[in-house]
Order: C-alpha cells, then sequence, then structure tokens
C-alpha cells in the first residue's frame, strides 16, 4: 500500500495517520510535519475559526499555529486572514439560512 502524501506540506510522503490535537480528524503526516508540531492548515483555520478568532484559544493551540507557520514559511497574519474569512463565510451562511425561514 502506498502512503498518501502528507496532508500539512503537501510534500513529502507521510509515515503515517496521527489525530489533530483537540480535533476529531486523522490526517497523513510526514516525518518532517510531526517533528515540526505542524499540522494541516485547513484544519487549524476552521478550529481557530469555530472559537471566534485565535485570541480565544488555549495557549497551546497557539503554540501548534505558531509552529505550523514556521514551518510552512506562512506568517501569523496570513493564518488570522484566512480564520477571518472563515468566520465571515460562516456568518454570511448562517444570515443566509435565516432569510430562508423567514
Ligand atoms: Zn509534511
Amino acid at each position: 500500500m502506498e502512503m498518501p502524501i502528507c496532508e500539512v506540506c503537501n510534500k513529502n510522503v507521510s509515515v503515517g495517520v496521527a489525530c489533530v490535537p483537540a480535533v476529531p480528524i486523522s490526517c497523513a503526516y510526514c516525518k518532517e510535519c510531526l517533528e515540526a508540531n505542524a499540522h494541516p492548515w485547513w484544519v487549524l483555520v476552521a478550529n481557530t475559526a469555530c472559537c471566534g478568532g485565535l485570541s480565544y484559544t488555549a495557549d497551546w493551540w497557539k503554540l501548534m499555529v505558531e509552529d505550523t507557520c514556521k514551518h510552512l514559511g506562512k506568517t501569523l497574519e496570513q493564518f488570522e486572514e484566512d480564520v477571518e474569512k472563515s468566520l465571515k463565510e460562516e456568518s454570511e451562511f448562517l444570515s443566509g439560512n435565516r432569510m430562508e425561514d423567514m
């Protein structure tokens, strides 16, 4: 069986599937990403958006986000932008539903 590509960096072949801490989801990780405490970008964005933003998350979650940014060569600003986008889409979705109920 061929191992899937790592879902964090999308570059390396994964060494296995691991659970993202605090998120009920398993993803394929390569060794480098596991060692770097890096996690799939979209999982971090989606879960941070669920909390209402990075400032509402726990310190260890922030650390995971910082480590992932560092590992992927992204910035925290990019991350917060993606969270904002996700929060905006969510509120548009919710208000769209409410309109339909009326
Ligand atoms: Zn990787």
